[in-house]
């Protein structure tokens, strides 16, 4: 056989293999598994959104190659979107760049910038895109630990000077995944000051920006003084407006950022289908309750699920943003032996929290995505097994 590249090398194992595999071999005994692993709405795209694009696939005009940076309609309404709940202002012709899904543009920006050897600066825990992009083009990754005793922030006095001046890129993601854990503005301040001292570039992904509970508004990166002269931020319709498989996202911010991306796109994709451009730009623009029905229903699964685990010994704090709760594996368990104990014992899938980078190691994360019903039954068959959480608190 042809050797592959060594990109495809450098990618390590996936490391949800072994646990999919018992997942799969417990249904295949049976066994009704309750899957909270799955970090993907489980309810439909808005009844609008699909009508804009039936009725816009159905106009030939929508049938040829896209704008390269997108359709002019949509970007004005993603800049329009950004200053009514941002206060963000941008220019849609140069501060706004479509995107095939955010992990799309993720992926890219590395492409963009990153030469053999360069450096990033990426969370651990993290969405897994950031590290293994980098090891792609060939980069470095250089961790930022996410601590609970830092609210998993990563502390940017951690990083050595040498290291932060050798970086181009740094990601961020709040609130996030898989922590759950939300930014402040006054943190965001302090990564504009820390990327303007060591000429970084930030990347935020704001994958969860509309998803957050009980009032609280997650801040944009792009409203901190100065961001946009430092970063970009990847937002996307796939988590606010159930469109995970529609693939359309985009990136705002840095002008000079987004052209390089755009370079890179140019010469790999063609775009998003515009139908599916125009339905984005429905959803951006049409009625807006459904993202608080979800975010009502997404917190009384939270409570259910926060509440049963407190119950079993656990000491969690309701979460503010994302659809995932991050909790400590008891005394005497690895993530992965956590999670496969809970899956043979009680048939309930959680994801181990080392698949997140080496510091998830000791928490698995559990998504909102199945029912108040489904989540009060896996606590259940948790208490039935008599599964408590002692031992080293959050
Ligand atoms: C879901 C998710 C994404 C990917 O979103 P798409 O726009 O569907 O590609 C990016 N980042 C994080 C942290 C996510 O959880």
């Amino acid at each position: 056989m042809v050797q592959r590249a060594r990109r495809i090398a450098t990618i390590p194992p996936y490391l949800f293999a072994e646990i999919d595999k018992l997942k799969a071999e417990a249904r295949a005994r049976g066994v009704d598994v309750i899957d909270l692993g799955i970090g993907d709405p489980d309810k439909p795209t808005p009844e609008h959104v699909i009508e804009a694009l039936t009725a816009a696939a159905q106009d030939p005009g929508t049938h040829r190659y896209p704008p390269y940076d997108g359709l002019p309609e949509l970007k004005r309404a993603i800049a329009d979107w950004y200053k009514d709940r941002y206060g963000v202002e941008l220019d849609p012709e140069t501060e706004v760049l479509v995107l095939i899904g955010s992990k799309e543009g993720l992926a890219h920006i590395l492409w963009a910038y990153v030469d053999p050897g360069d450096v990033t600066l990426v969370p651990d825990p993290a969405y897994p895109v950031y590290r293994t992009g980098t090891l792609m083009a060939g980069g470095i990754p250089h961790a930022m630990p996410l601590l609970a005793e830092n609210g998993f922030l990563p502390d940017y006095s951690a990083v050595e000077p040498a290291v932060a001046d050798k970086a181009k890129l740094l990601f961020l993601n709040y609130p996030n995944n898989p922590t759950a854990a939300v930014a402040t503005p006054e943190f965001f301040a302090t990564t504009v000051e820390f990327a303007r001292k060591h000429d970084i570039i930030v990347c935020h992904d704001f994958a969860y920006c509309e998803t957050t509970f009980d009032g609280y508004r997650a801040p944009s990166f792009l409203a901190t003084p100065g961001a946009k002269e430092v970063g970009v931020e990847f937002n996307s319709l796939s988590k606010p407006y159930n469109m995970t498989g529609w693939r359309v996202a985009f990136a705002v911010g840095n002008k000079d950022v987004l052209a390089a991306l755009s370079i890179i796109k140019t010469n790999i994709d063609s775009g998003v289908f515009n139908a599916v451009q125009l339905a984005a730009r429905a959803a951006l623009t049409g009625p807006q309750d459904m993202i608080a029905e979800m975010n009502k229903m997404y917190a009384g699964r939270r409570d259910v699920l926060i509440q049963g685990l407190n119950s079993l010994g656990w000491q969690l704090e309701p979460t503010k943003g994302t659809f995932y709760v991050w909790a400590p594996v008891p005394e005497g368990y690895t993530s992965k032996s956590f999670a496969a104990e809970l899956l043979s014992r009680c048939g309930v899938n959680v994801t181990p929290g080392n698949g997140y980078g080496e510091y998830g190691e000791g928490f698995f994360r559990v998504a909102l995505t199945v029912d108040e019903a489904r989540m009060a039954e896996a606590v259940q068959r948790l208490r039935e097994q008599g599964i408590t959480f002692t031992g080293k608190k959050r």
